[in-house]
């Protein structure tokens, strides 16, 4: 049996398939775009080889080599690296007016607000959010106040299960979830009691919640417990107290749990208590290795440790990930997180033409954790391109 979005590709792969073939009787096909001669690395099709993507409308209508026909505009892809446009599904994108724009110039054709704002003036990213020339969808913070530098729910009364069910039953379209941030500068002694009351507000509309990990005061199996199906672990990388894995290298036993029942766990790169490398190596090492990639963007972060999403996966590479499950976990894993995203994070025929253009340069390159620590990778992914709805954006600026 199809699902009904099963079902929706295939017949528009079906309707698709329909128009070639009268294309070809009565001339030659034509497309509005033809991607040519890139590496393309699709997960989600289990591809990786040189070809062609060609792209009617603003839809994928082949993946092939030597794609023969006419298009309206040929990019040159060879020498460089195309894939499914990337999935950020943790920023703060809709943090400032031009946040969308410079996230889609580097190949993030969806993305997620994290938690920026709260009840109290979640209209202000809803509305960049809507404005946003790719999909995107916002995380309401449960402190009704958003991020505060004293703590968001320092104040437990901040923590407000009414306010935060309002916004959401009135902006249902949008807000896609809930976003809790757990650590002792932002929660204190409140965290346990946060994160219950951020299951409250989402329970009735079926939404996941993304906690912030990391230097609780809780332990973080007590944490883990609260977590439902569906539900996203960031900062997954956060040093101690509270890691993900013990001093002796063991995962904890609540972390695989959750995984098991299908907790995501995602990277948040950020700049500050997120990241560090002895931890990324320990658990990798452990063999648990993240679901999604995202970078914690905030515009601060154009200029230190983030850069861009794909500077954060290429510090992957050097940890010994191959290229396609780097490429993975920033477009059909993060997918399926996210509702919004079901169709992305794929070249497959008939799925929206979202395609990242990337380039993989060899050399030396430093990325440094939210430490001060630093690594020399021998490898680094850079924006070269981006096409979102089958139309080019304007390149990095
Ligand atoms: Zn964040």
């Amino acid at each position: 049996m199809l699902n009904r979005r099963q079902f929706v590709c295939a017949a528009t792969a079906g309707a698709a398939a329909f128009a070639r073939v009268t294309d070809v009787l009565a001339a030659p096909a034509t497309y509005d775009l033809i991607i040519k001669g890139g590496r393309v690395i699709d997960p989600s099709l289990r591809l990786d080889a040189i070809r062609d993507v060609a792209i009617a409308g603003s839809r994928i209508a082949a993946v092939g080599a030597n794609i023969a026909g006419d298009a309206t505009e040929t990019l040159d892809a060879r020498g460089k690296i195309v894939v499914p446009g990337l999935l950020d599904i943790h920023t703060h994108a809709a943090r400032v007016k031009e946040g969308p724009a410079l996230c889609l110039a580097d190949g993030v054709t969806g993305f997620v607000d994290a938690g920026s704002q709260g009840a109290d003036r979640i209209n202000e990213t809803i509305a960049i959010a809507k404005s946003a020339p790719q999909p995107a969808r916002v995380l309401i913070n449960i402190g009704r106040a958003g991020i505060l530098p004293e703590g968001d729910t320092m104040d437990i009364n901040r923590a407000d299960v009414g306010a935060a069910r309002d916004a959401v039953a009135k902006n249902r379209d949008i807000i896609a979830g809930i976003k809790a941030r757990l650590s002792r500068d932002v929660a204190g002694a409140n965290d346990y009691e946060v994160l219950k009351r951020a299951q409250e507000v989402v329970t009735s509309f079926n939404l996941p919640v993304m906690i912030h990990m990391g230097q609780t005061v809780s332990p973080l199996s007590k944490l883990m417990d609260l977590l439902k199906p569906g539900d996203v672990v960031t900062h997954m990388f956060a040093p101690p107290p509270n890691s993900i894995i013990d001093e002796n290298g063991h995962m904890l036993p609540e972390v695989l749990a959750a995984r098991r029942r299908g907790v995501w766990f995602d990277l948040g790169n950020g700049r500050t208590g997120h990241l560090r490398w002895d931890i990324v190596e320990r658990v990798m090492q452990a063999g648990f290795w993240p679901d999604t990639f995202s970078t914690d963007w905030t515009p601060e972060g154009r200029t230190a440790q983030v850069f861009d999403f794909p500077n954060v996966m290429s510090k992957f590479l050097d940890f010994g990930m191959p290229l396609d499950q780097v490429i993975a976990r920033a477009t059909v894993n993060a997918s399926r997180v996210f509702e919004v995203f079901r169709d992305r994070g794929t070249l497959n025929v008939g799925a929206p033409a979202d395609v990242a253009v990337l380039e993989l340069r060899q050399g030396s390159f430093e990325f440094v954790d939210n430490y001060g620590n630093k690594r020399t990778g021998r490898q680094r992914l850079f924006p070269s391109g981006t096409v979102l709805g089958g139309k080019r954006v304007p390149a990095r600026a």
